[in-house]
């Protein structure tokens, strides 16, 4: 392709909003275009590397036995009101009406279309397994779209969602998908760690998340070096590093006034963080949730919200603190609380449904101090089961850095990581939900049971520039890249030029994907932009190759130039 047909779109300037390299460097390069946040456009480079990636992705998914289809993106609310998503989805959902009134949601994920699709025509054992998958837009309501086509909130997915007649089927797939994964970011030069993950939204048992560790990741894995455990921080269990020695010390209030902090409390007693036991008190618009978990730790938001169905996480108001622990902010605790788990408190105007819940490790506590439920006041000596009941016994706690593995009990090493992959068993929660059955070899009516796995194309666009790119632009992996070669001329005469011509079309000819810089620019302009295009391998036609028929020959990762014959050249690129 000559730029003379095909214009380069580069910029000199950074965009103000990037604040990664992938986002930056694809703009400077001219690969997209911000229309709005968290939607791009495409330029023509940008879509040949998408779909470079989806052909990737294509031919890796044909040949793990996927079918592909393809699903409206538009989504009437009665899919979504049948799985009880229409609500739980919350703002990311991204909503509409039609001129009637009935209301849509453009889809953020397709599991409700596909299973409505899938009992239009599964009726029996002998159509199972079946992997449905499509390639297409998705839409989400982020709160904070960012990093360019990390975080958008129209994005193109692969998401395949596959049926079974039993669990060890589902099993069998689900290994599959795990393989097919690993060979898709093979082949998109990313090494990805696949970590246990949380199902999210998505329900269901088990899932995995493929990451790239990077600097920038949103997300937090913890990595274990002894037994290759891996998973992300929201998921990790906590194998308690606390023991609590027996205790017979009586329970006394004391005056702690102004200590409103555990870290204030602890100087003013001289007691060890571990000593105390943490109330953390969140809310939204329907429950309120106390939990109580170990002093020296952090409440995990996460498996807070999985336990109690919280909408959101939100920081109880002073109001509801007020009312539920009959004092200010700071001297909360487990004993003497005004109220019990599953009690009505009005807030505002609204009842809200209290929630209590105690990190697990908390059941054999014995003196600790925490707040008595009355301003100004703390209590210590409290045991567990003589002082306070422990209901709602559940693991709420933050694994960190340095925390046991819970598989082996060796330290744990944290690393960062960008989501490019995700698979999930979902069971049959929405084969159920939309009354899908099949029947079994001895005809009675079965639920399939389901899986489903994604892979944003956008985001895995931008995670390979963040692997791959120097301080002069972007260093595309061959399967990647818009072209192979990028071939420039140095052309100051008709002759020349007509030489330089001859050469591309002879590349052409040959079957070379070629991108011909045939402007009338400056070698510095063009030596710029290819370097900040990225195309692995670069020709240059200059003075040797005029006089001596020898061409200048880059590998763009290495930049070196050497000066060698054509043949030489094109022998190098056929490697
Ligand atoms: P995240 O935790 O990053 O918000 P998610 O867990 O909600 O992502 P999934 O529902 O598992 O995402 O979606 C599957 C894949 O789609 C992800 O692994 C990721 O590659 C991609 N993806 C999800 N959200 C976005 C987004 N806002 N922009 C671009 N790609 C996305
Ligand atoms: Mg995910």
């Amino acid at each position: 392709m000559r730029a003379s047909h095909l214009p380069l779109f580069t910029l000199k300037e950074d965009p103000k909003d990037s604040q990664v390299a992938s986002h930056r460097l694809l703009a400077r390069a001219g690969f997209i275009k911000k229309q709005a946040s968290g939607l791009y456009a495409y330029m023509p480079f940008g879509y040949m590397v998408h779909r470079n990636i989806e052909e990737i992705i294509r031919q890796t998914m044909n040949r793990y036995k996927g079918i592909e289809v393809h699903l409206p993106l538009l989504t009437q609310a009665e899919l979504w009101q049948g799985s009880g998503r229409w609500n739980k989805m919350g703002k990311e959902l991204m909503r509409a009406k039609d001129r009637h009134g009935h209301e849509f949601a453009l889809a953020p994920t397709h599991e409700e279309a596909i299973t409505w699709l899938a009992s239009t025509f599964i009726s029996s054992y002998k159509q199972l397994p079946i992997n449905l998958y499509q390639i297409g837009n998705k839409y989400r309501d982020e709160i904070r779209p960012r990093y360019g086509l990390i975080r958008g909130r129209e994005f193109v997915m692969k998401d395949a969602y596959s049926f079974h007649a039993n669990e060890e089927s589902l099993d069998d797939t689900y290994q599959l998908m795990r393989k097919c994964y690993r060979e898709i970011f093979n082949k998109c030069s990313l090494d990805t760690i696949p970590v246990q993950a949380d199902s999210g939204n998505m329900g269901g048992a088990g899932s995995e998340e493929f990451m790239v560790a990077s600097d920038i990741g949103e997300e937090t894995l913890l990595l274990c070096d002894s037994c290759n455990y891996s998973s992300n921080q929201e998921k990790t269990p906590y194998v308690a590093d606390v023991t609590y020695k027996n205790s017979d010390e009586p329970i006394e209030k004391i005056s702690t006034p102004n200590v409103y902090t555990i870290s204030d409390a602890k100087k003013l007693l001289n007691a060890d963080e571990q000593k105390f036991i943490k109330t953390v008190i969140l809310e939204d618009a329907k429950n309120i949730v106390i939990a109580f978990i170990p002093g020296h730790r952090d409440l995990n938001e996460v498996k807070i919200k999985n336990v109690s169905n919280l909408g959101e996480i939100k920081m109880a108001s002073e109001e509801t603190i007020l009312k539920v622990t009959g004092a200010k902010p700071g001297f909360a605790g487990p004993a003497n609380l005004p109220v019990k788990d599953q009690d009505t408190v009005e807030v505002s105007g609204s009842n809200k449904l209290v929630k209590i819940f105690f990190d697990t490790t908390l059941e054999n506590a014995e003196n600790m101090i925490s707040g008595a439920n009355e301003d100004h006041h703390h209590i210590k000596g409290l045991n567990a089961g003589r002082d306070f009941a422990v209901i709602n016994a559940e693991d709420l706690t933050l694994v960190v850095e340095e925390d046991p593995c819970p598989n082996c009990g060796n330290p744990l090493k944290v690393t960062r990581g960008i989501e490019v992959g995700h698979i999930f068993k979902l069971g049959n929660q929405y084969t159920k939900a939309a009354n899908l059955n099949f029947l079994d070899e001895q005809g009675r009516a079965k639920i399939p049971v389901m899986g489903c796995y994604g892979i944003g194309i956008g985001r895995t666009l931008a995670t390979i520039v963040e692997q791959n790119h120097d301080d002069k632009g972007i260093i595309w992996p061959e399967e990647i890249a818009p072209y192979k070669v990028h071939l420039i001329a140095i052309a100051k005469s008709e002759e020349e030029i007509a030489k330089a011509d001859s050469f591309y079309e002879d590349l052409r000819s040959k079957g070379i994907s070629v991108y011909y810089d045939d402007r009338k620019e400056r070698p510095g302009v063009k030596f710029n932009d290819a370097e900040l295009i990225g195309h692995p391998y670069q020709i240059v036609l200059g003075k040797p190759f005029f006089k001596e028929n020898q061409v200048e020959f880059k590998l763009r990762k290495t930049l070196k130039k050497e000066v060698i014959s054509p043949e030489e050249a094109l022998r190098r690129i056929a490697l």
